[in-house]
């Protein structure tokens, strides 16, 4: 993960460490090679401007070229910048409420019914909740099968309609059922589309409103880049979803998802998945991804 990025900012910083004396033309061609890393990397244009300027800025402010370990001072000015465009702070769910209603979206093959499982064992296992899942998917059987053969797996109650054609009314019954039952956990999965189109975004809009959740997860594929970030901002144009799921971590990503999203939707990235085995879900940290992005 990163690979790449990783070796392009180190091979940048390598010529400030190579200088005696640094120079201000140094420091701008050092930034000008990290600029190009974030764009090959697939970060959105205007975010890697933006984060070079201000970069420049806290250099000259923190007087790079008089300090005693030049490179070292820029690679901790990055290294807080890259903190920052990635949140700055760890971003909890919201979970408080019995029973607490997560609302799953996102285009399908993002990885959305993996993560349901994901989320419903970890919390399970770490804040000892009871979490039903729920399969709100009427077009394709074959996505109601899958959540059903996760439930299994992790041993939680799948709540699902087979007959009926409303995800609306599904999810209401799920949520009574819930109640009724002492559930204190509901995670709506909803059907997702190859490309965003009305129809789902209707739909998905519509469950929002009727059952007004705690927390609506955006989940996306992290290799799909700037795709990544133009999907993020109609789903939340549409939803205004509380936090971003980045899936397929452990991918050859390049980054520019993981480091654009922020910025652009102004909503933060909560969970990484990072693998298609059930426990490979991580809390996202910016301050710790920064780290290994910078090696
Ligand atoms: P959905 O259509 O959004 O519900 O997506 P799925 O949950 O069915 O996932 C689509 C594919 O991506 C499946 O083959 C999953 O095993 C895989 N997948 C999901 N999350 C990850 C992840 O974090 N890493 C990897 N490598 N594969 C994942």
């Amino acid at each position: 993960m990163f690979d790449n990025l990783s070796e392009r900012l180190e091979r940048s910083f390598k010529i400030l460490k190579g200088e005696g004396k640094i120079t201000e033309i140094n420091v701008a061609e050092t930034l000008k090679d990290v600029r190009k890393a974030l764009l090959d990397a697939d970060v959105n244009y205007k975010v890697a401007k933006t984060f070079t300027d201000t970069v420049k800025e806290k250099a000259l402010g923190q007087n790079v070229l008089s300090a005693v370990k030049p490179s070292q001072l820029m690679v901790k000015i990055v290294h807080d910048e890259l903190t920052q465009l990635m949140g700055g702070e760890t971003a909890e769910i919201n979970i408080e409420s019995r029973p607490a209603v997560i609302l799953m979206s996102g285009l399908q093959g993002s990885g959305k019914t993996t993560f349901s499982g994901k989320l419903a064992r970890m919390l399970k296992s770490k804040k000892n909740r009871k979490p039903l899942l729920v399969a709100c998917d009427v077009y394709r059987p074959a996505a109601v099968e899958q959540l059903r053969v996760l439930a299994e797996q992790i041993e939680v109650p799948m709540y699902s309609e087979p007959d009926s054609k409303s995800p609306v009314e599904i999810a209401q019954n799920a949520i009574k059922e819930a109640k009724a039952k002492g559930y204190d956990l509901v995670i709506v999965d909803t059907a997702g589309r190859l490309a965003i189109d009305e129809q789902m975004m209707n739909e998905i809009a519509a469950i929002k409103a009727a059952i007004n959740p705690d927390e609506i997860l955006f989940v996306v594929d992290s290799m799909t880049g700037q795709d990544a970030v133009n999907t993020a901002k109609e789903f939340n144009e549409r939803l205004d979803f509380n936090g971003v799921v980045l899936t397929k971590l452990d991918g050859d990503t390049r980054g520019g998802a993981a480091l654009s999203i922020r910025s652009v939707v102004n909503k933060p990235i909560k969970f990484v998945g990072t693998g298609e085995k059930l426990d490979a879900i991580d809390q996202f940290h910016p301050a710790r991804m920064a780290d290994r992005i910078l090696g």
